[in-house]
């Protein structure tokens, strides 16, 4: 098991990236509702841009509550430093935009998330950037994958919706044998109180900070973590396309985060009582996560993770019509994407992000007809079970 005592704690959640004092000697961070900075007078003006003065200029190149929010990220991820976003696509999307150029050549897990595949196979391959799709968990593929164009190779850990977890550090051991080779992990599903990307030596580290980060199901947000030099390559791409963090959105984000270690906490344990539930249960066919011992990548989670996650994927012993009776049945959680704030939240992936393809085609790509993706919240999780239960009993 990962030691928990190089993660990221409440101590850190709280007080990390913090400065002191703060505007009004307030305790909490102010929103900075500005668009745009004045100067004192023209002399300033030329002190700043000569760079003999730090401070802001315009509202999409920095904003205070912006820069708290991503102290505080670089602390719990243990990095030089973060760049906020308006959303994790907005961080992803711009992250690869400031590695790549036209010719060069991007390497990603099969298993990425959908629309960081969508970026990479039609939006890129427009402009140019050529790729090569891996297998998940197959190291001795991304070798073989990688050519002297290759910039930049992309992950995620743990993966959507079936919980594989990549070994890291035979990824980065890997891509270290390739000059200018840089890496990319999505670590959304696992969170800094489970996971630190950045100490297994990948480069860049990002979070759609709409899920656990946030935590409230109240803000869409976007976290790109990394050494200072690959950071301001990524933010001169932000100040270009425009995609920075609301202050009011990086108020309600900072204010999420202080309650992520204990969140998490007890988000890992509640999954894994429901996972194992499940598990044993006869209208349950199969049980993604990866804590139970029977996932492919239990292995490799145990040894770089703290805790697996607020996931749980599972298929029933029915059809697409059975599951989606199945959903209508359970009391708490609500129908709707998204994972990782502090209410449980469900989704039938066949009858969402892939609801146009056939049962065939869905077969084709790894998603059955009953699989149903259940998105832990902060709950009892007595209360879940017992619910899941009754609602197994409509499959009887
Ligand atoms: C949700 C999600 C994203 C996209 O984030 P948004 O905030 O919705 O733009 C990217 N990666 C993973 C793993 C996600 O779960």
């Amino acid at each position: 098991m990962a030691s928990k005592d190089s993660l990221a704690d409440s101590t850190l959640a709280v007080h990390g990236g913090e400065r002191w004092p703060k505007p009004d000697d307030a305790i909490t961070t102010p929103i900075a509702a500005t668009a745009t900075y004045t100067f004192r007078d023209t002399a300033e003006l030329v002190a700043f841009m000569e760079g003999s003065v730090q401070r802001e200029e315009y509202g999409r190149y920095g904003n205070p509550t912006v820069h708290a929010l991503e102290a505080k990220c670089a602390a719990l991820e243990g990095t030089d430093g973060s760049l906020a976003f308006a959303s994790g696509m907005a961080a992803v999307t711009t992250a690869i935009l400031a590695l790549v150029k036209q010719g060069s050549h991007v390497v990603l897990f099969r298993d990425c998330y959908r629309r960081t595949r969508q970026f990479v196979t039609t939006t890129l391959e427009r402009f140019g950037v050529a790729h090569t799709l891996v297998e998940p968990m197959d190291i001795e593929g991304l070798s073989a994958a990688i050519r002297p164009e290759t910039k930049l190779v992309i992950s995620e850990a743990p993966t959507n919706p079936y919980g594989t977890v990549l070994d890291l550090d035979a990824m980065v051991a890997a891509v270290k044998k390739h000059r200018g080779v840089k890496t990319m992990i999505d670590a959304t599903f696992a969170t800094p109180v489970n996971l630190r990307p950045a100490s297994h030596g990948v480069d860049l580290v990002v979070h759609s900070a709409t899920k656990f980060y946030g935590g409230h199901n109240d803000a869409l947000g976007g976290i790109v973590a990394g050494p200072a030099h690959l950071l301001s390559l990524v933010k001169e791409q932000r100040d270009v396309l425009g995609g920075i963090m609301d202050p009011h959105c990086a108020y309600l984000i900072l204010r999420g985060i202080k309650t992520l270690s204990l969140r998490v906490a007890r988000q890992n344990t509640s999954a894994l009582a429901i996972a194992r539930a499940l598990e044993g249960h006869t209208k349950v066919r199969r049980v993604w996560y990866p804590g139970l011992e029977s996932h492919p990548s239990h292995g490799v989670a145990k040894k770089l993770m703290a805790g697996f996650g607020g996931v749980v994927t599972f298929e029933l012993d029915t059809d697409l019509a059975g599951a989606g009776r199945f959903i209508d049945a359970l009391k708490i959680p609500r129908i709707a994407p998204s994972l990782g704030g502090v209410e449980s939240l469900v989704e039938q992936p066949a009858l969402m992000s892939f609801f146009e393809l056939t049962t065939e085609q869905r077969e084709a790509v790894g998603i059955k007809d009953a699989l149903v993706r259940y998105a832990v919240g902060i709950e009892e999780p007595e209360a879940l079970i017992a619910d899941l239960r009754s609602a197994l009993d409509v499959l009887e």
